[in-house]
């Protein structure tokens, strides 16, 4: 499948940004709307197409950040438009836990032939990756009828109560949160031995319920599982009847270059969970485990609008596209855009350890004397957004790229040359 059609070579700031019709916005949200929801930069998102976004006073940006990994397919591609418009005209809500209609079921005979490893799957539809992780939870401990939940440090899983106890990324999510759901346990991220020890000082593995994993964190900071991890907790769990989860909200379709993250590994989780690029931006979630462990009886779990048809109906076009070749492309892609950042870090000593799996690529920004810094990664932030381009923050002080998997090779020589030309101003 061929990327959607290059039309523009650079992004084009006609009026610095925030203008005077973003600023009406910004004012307006910052009125009315919770002091809770951050926002990376002042964007004021007027439409999209592909890769390319429009503000509300005309600047054009270039999205290497797809509304943090969601819109896989690009904006507005007429594909999923006409796959939405057409289910618009015919209903927009069925009440998915109550009743039945041929997208939901389509999607998840799609989404069942694609979760990973080997047997006959069933899917679960939520609205989101924090409800598809607490959904997750909640499996495991039916089926298990275990308590505990072994984390990681450094993980995001979401921001409800259950998925919020797992989340051990930053402390200021948690803050005045707690009590959070009791048995969740934390081991350092890509250490097999904490898990282990864990196991056996703190809690004994016949209180455990499940083991959930990002096989790269993503809000942590693209922090990729290094090698024989997941097989070692792969072990850990068949050896103590563990569930083992994998959280590919991020990391998942087709993303990484291949359809699951945990594919680069050839490791087969007990349970699977998706969201974000599914329904391109549309709030739907999923969840995908064999039939031996989707073991709960009816009634045991639902939500009002999960598998909402609009989403559904975006889902499978969304699905047919990441198919149809946007996997293979963002292997490709991810490769011209990692080298392209690898050639940065060697000529701009502030960006070090480039890294990457397909379009998820990440480089962490440190300050004259080598340290970590958020403060300048901050900054840069920033200068992008000034500049036309829309990447943002994960972890400490990493610089994460993670564009629409439409992305050109001439689109992200585009973004390189904006990257450079910020550097440009800066010594380092
Ligand atoms: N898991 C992971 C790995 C995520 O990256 C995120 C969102 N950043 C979530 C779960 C939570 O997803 P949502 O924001 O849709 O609740």
């Amino acid at each position: 499948m061929a990327a959607v059609d290059v039309r523009y070579d650079e992004p084009e700031v006609r009026v610095t940004p925030p203008g005077p019709l973003a600023r009406a916005v910004i004012a307006k949200s910052a009125a009315v709307m919770s002091p809770s929801c951050h926002s990376e930069f002042p964007l004021v998102m007027e439409r999209g197409e592909g890769v390319w976004v429009w503000d509300v006073d005309g600047n054009r940006f270039l999205d290497l950040f797809a509304g943090i990994a969601v819109s896989a397919a690009g904006h507005n591609h007429p594909a999923v438009i006409a796959a939405v418009q057409a289910q618009v005209e015919k209903f927009l809500h069925a009440g998915g836990a109550d009743v039945h209609y041929a997208v939901m079921a389509d999607l998840a005979e799609a989404l069942a032939r694609l979760g990973p490893g080997k047997g006959r799957k069933r899917v679960l539809f939520t609205n989101s990756g924090t409800e598809s992780v607490e959904a997750a939870i909640k499996l495991a401990r039916y089926h298990t009828a275990r308590p505990a939940v072994i984390a990681f440090y450094g993980a995001f899983h979401g921001r409800t109560a259950g998925s919020l106890a797992l989340t051990a990324s930053r402390s200021r999510y948690r803050r005045h949160m707690g009590p959070f759901m009791a048995e969740v346990y934390h081991a350092p991220f890509g250490d097999p031995d904490g898990v282990q020890r864990l196991l056996d000082h703190v809690v004994h593995p016949d209180d455990v319920a499940a083991i959930v994993v990002e096989p790269i964190q993503g809000e942590g900071g693209y922090r990729f599982s290094p090698d024989g991890f997941l097989a070692a907790l792969r072990s850990i769990a068949d050896h103590h009847g563990i569930l083992l989860i994998a959280d590919e909200v991020q990391s998942g379709l087709g993303r990484t270059g291949r359809m699951w993250a945990v594919e680069h590994w050839g490791v087969a989780p007990d349970i699977l969970v998706t969201s974000k690029g599914l329904a391109a931006g549309i709030p739907l979630g999923a969840l995908i485990a064999p039939e031996e462990i989707m073991t709960w009886p009816p009634g045991s779990h639902g939500s009002t609008a999960a598998g909402n048809p609009l989403a559904c109906a975006a889902a499978l076009a969304v699905l047919e596209l990441v198919e149809g070749g946007l996997v293979d492309h963002a292997a490709r892609a991810g490769k011209v855009l990692l080298d392209g950042v690898r050639e940065l870090a060697a000529r701009h000593r502030m960006l070090q350890n480039p890294r990457g799996l397909g379009l998820m690529v990440g480089v962490d920004v440190v300050d004259d004397e080598g340290r970590a810094s958020p403060t300048r990664r901050n900054a840069l932030v920033q200068e992008f957004f000034q500049a036309g381009l829309l990447a943002i923050g994960a972890g400490n002080a990493t610089l994460r790229f993670s564009p629409p998997l439409v992305i050109s090779e001439h689109e992200i020589a585009a973004g390189l040359r904006v990257i450079d030309r910020v550097f440009g101003r800066h010594k380092g």
